[in-house]
């Protein structure tokens, strides 16, 4: 099975601009003086080898929604705008085929519902979206978002079948061919995490969580929750600095928190989430490189893989 990654960024979508797309043409350019190129594929090559990702591609622009891949139903962590991107290629794929999907929601928080409105499948008689969380308020915030005053189509006006389901947390559940789980979070409203298992493999969604001086204590949930996880896809929204000082309490982790509980509960393979959408792609770029010199000195021997998550990445587990 994959992870898709359709959306990455946190609290609101963040923008591309003209001037930003020149600043990288005008790097790789000067990057390419004294090259010669005959063909298409030297050319390629040249992109592929010499630019960094920072200015070949980009950390994107899309909130917050997650796919895994791998089975007959879709399995969705998140409504954010990344959604309408994921309902698009799902069309395209098979304009006539009828869909089932699962999506779960951390927390109804603009970023993480306000794909839901452009999620064209949502349209299409035949389909069915089952919609999951843990918040009693949760199809109460859809129906909010699409009354009118906010939108001009209202909820029940999709014409696919959906349905929502409250989870309990702590309680397994067999959905779309995962044993599902969810874990409360430490976010303003609550936020939970969800744990995926299927034959062997293990994926844990865990955004919009702050982790605070209970972290270090040896029965903290979170490590039982992370544990052994073949990909662990983890808010680090902010710098370790930033989240204890000027943002505490504002409800998301950070990077240094990512790798010290990744090593603890003996995670695979770690992606940041929910990336910081002021920040541009090379100081993100940057800050994926700090992270992974950060977990040579806190465990030096790990064989823990980091990355940064991008709207469009692929991660095979
Ligand atoms: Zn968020
Ligand atoms: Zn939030």
């Amino acid at each position: 099975m994959k992870v898709h990654f359709w959306g990455t960024r946190g609290s609101l979508p963040a923008s591309v601009t003209a001037e930003t797309i020149r600043a990288k043409i005008f790097k790789a350019i000067k990057e390419s003086q004294g090259l010669s190129f005959h063909d298409d594929n030297t050319i390629g090559q040249f992109i592929e080898s010499r630019l960094p990702f920072s200015i070949k591609g980009g950390y994107g622009t899309n909130t917050s929604c997650t796919e895994i891949v791998g089975g007959e139903d879709h399995i969705i962590c998140d409504a954010g705008t990344g959604l309408r991107d994921l309902g698009g290629y799902v069309i395209q794929q098979g304009p006539q085929k009828r869909h089932t999907f699962h999506i779960f929601i951390s927390h109804p928080h603009w970023d993480h519902i306000q794909g839901f409105p452009f999620f064209v499948p949502a349209y299409i008689p035949g389909n069915t979206v089952n919609i999951y969380g843990c918040h009693d308020y949760l199809e109460e915030s859809f129906v909010i978002q699409q009354n009118f005053n906010n939108f001009p189509v209202a909820l029940k006006a999709m014409s696919s079948d959906i349905r929502f389901t409250l989870l309990d947390p702590g309680k397994p559940y067999a959905i779309g061919g995962f044993t599902v789980k969810a874990l409360q979070q430490n976010h303003p409203g609550h936020s939970y995490g969800y744990r995926f298992e299927k034959e062997g493999k293990s994926i844990v969604y865990s955004t919009d969580s702050e982790h605070k001086q209970d972290v270090d204590n040896r029965n903290y949930p979170f490590i039982a929750f992370f544990r052994d996880a073949d990909l662990l896809i983890f808010d680090a929204q902010y710098g370790f600095s930033e989240a204890v000082q000027a943002k505490e309490d504002w409800g998301h982790s950070n990077n240094m928190s990512a790798v010290e509980l990744s090593v603890r509960a003996g995670v695979k393979r770690l992606c940041m989430y929910h990336n910081e959408p002021t920040v541009d792609d090379a100081t993100l770029e940057e800050f994926l490189e700090k992270t992974r010199r950060y977990l040579t000195i806190y465990a030096e021997s790990n064989p823990l893989k980091i990355d940064l998550a991008y709207d469009g990445l692929e991660i095979e587990v």
